[in-house]
């Protein structure tokens, strides 16, 4: 037996990905299982993409890429930040990475050192608790629920800084609630922040495009209280379909990015040079293709809140963004499988829905979000109307 390190003992698995991986074992196995588990869009990436990564291929861009990503991709992601976000970030305060996932870790092994509080809002994406911990930081939940569309208050967050804050993960459009912070929200909320100065603010922006509010998309890092000690997390996964691609950046206080550089260098290198010049056709090329996913995910949207409510003891809010629906499912909490067993809680839950109704969604518990599932509805109209028949049918037989 190998013995393996505490930090790494210490980890959990990736539930989404463990969830998605258990689908796909029983799809192999025949089984019809329909996979609302991962979250990743459906759609393949579009062709001009593509074709950059292929031209890249023929142009020899094969050789190791500089450490922190190509300057034409900087230059491009920074454009990108002023055009669209309104945010001033030199191409030198940019560091691309393996994925937005990637871009993240790298901040927080570089910023966070051991016994530094974190304070993240709940429920929460599944790494980011883990990603504390591999850096021996104190997570600090601030938990939230259904009555406040799973917004953090100002009181709420003043209430929880301390001296030994040193940064929060705020996450809008949210994983895994699809809540979507307003300008007058993110002010209050800046409003706390500019009163401590050592707090930096990481903002997890991945889903900007997704967002059905009928208005832009606020970047945190657009408020001037903060903006010098704001981090943007981003990258081309959900906007332009591009999950396999691994792709996403920080955009970070130059001495934030020069450490972030360092430790890639010794850690990943650069990231893939040909899906890096995938990445800088999809910041530079037309962007239709974004509006006409964002359109596909809002009437997706429309159909699960519909289906959702329809089924007695499913609560649910109306997501504002991102392709997730976080049901509170307590009311199932305590009933009995056809075959007997209790349901003690969401976890259970998750596991009889795969089992009985053959729809994989993932237990609230990874998320910081016991008593609720999460299911992502980044499948097609019929996957998830069939997939809500099965889930009214299973939690029907519960007794
Ligand atoms: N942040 C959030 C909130 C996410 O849901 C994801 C999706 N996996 C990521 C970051 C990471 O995305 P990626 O590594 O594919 O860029
Ligand atoms: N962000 C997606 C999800 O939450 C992808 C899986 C992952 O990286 O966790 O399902």
């Amino acid at each position: 037996m190998q013995s393996i390190s505490p930090r790494v003992r210490a980890l959990a698995v990736s539930q989404t990905l463990a969830m998605s991986q258990k689908s796909a074992e029983l799809k192999a196995q025949g089984a019809d299982v329909i996979n609302l588990s991962v979250g990743e869009p459906d759609f393949n990436t579009p062709r001009h993409i593509k074709d950059a990564a292929i031209k890249a291929i023929e142009d020899n861009f094969s050789f190791y890429s500089p450490v922190p990503g190509y300057m034409s991709l900087r230059k491009a992601i920074s454009d990108k930040l002023s055009r669209e976000n309104r945010l001033s970030f030199a191409p030198e305060q940019i560091v691309v990475g393996n994925g937005a996932k990637h871009a993240l870790c790298n901040v927080i092994m570089a910023t966070v050192a051991p016994g530094d509080e974190v304070i993240i809002p709940t429920p929460a994406w599944v790494s980011y608790m883990e990603m504390v911990k591999l850096a021996e930081g104190t997570v600090v939940e601030i938990p939230t629920g259904l009555e406040s569309d799973f917004k953090l208050s100002a009181e709420q967050l003043e209430n929880a800084i301390t001296p030994r804050t040193r940064a929060i993960l705020l996450c809008s459009p949210s994983n895994p609630t699809g809540s979507v912070y307003s300008r007058e929200e993110l002010q209050a909320i800046v409003d706390v922040l500019a009163r401590h100065e050592q707090v930096l603010v990481i903002a997890d922006e991945i889903y900007e495009h997704i967002i059905y509010t009928g208005g832009d998309f606020v970047s945190l890092g657009s408020f001037a209280e903060i903006a010098d000690r704001t981090v943007i997390i981003n990258g081309v996964s959900k906007a332009y379909a591009m999950t396999g691609w691994r792709i996403g950046y920080c955009a970070a206080p130059v001495e934030i990015a020069k450490a972030v550089s360092k430790l890639q260098g010794q850690y990943t290198s650069g990231a893939s040079s040909i899906a890096q010049k995938a990445a800088e056709a999809a910041y530079t090329g037309p962007q239709d293709c974004v509006e006409e996913m964002r359109k596909a995910f809002q009437r997706r949207r429309d159909l699960v809140v519909r289906l959702a409510r329809e089924i007695p003891g499913l609560k649910v809010n109306e997501p504002q963004g991102a392709f997730y629906l976080l049901p509170e499912v307590s009311a199932f909490i305590g009933l009995s499988t056809p075959a007997g067993k209790k349901i003690e809680n969401s976890g259970d839950l998750a596991m009889y829905l795969l089992e009985e109704a053959l729809v994989a969604t993932v237990d609230g518990n990874a998320f910081a979000a016991p008593g609720y599932i999460r299911l992502s509805y980044a499948t097609s109209d019929e996957n998830l109307t069939e997939a809500f028949r099965r889930i009214s049918d299973a939690l029907g037989k519960l007794k």
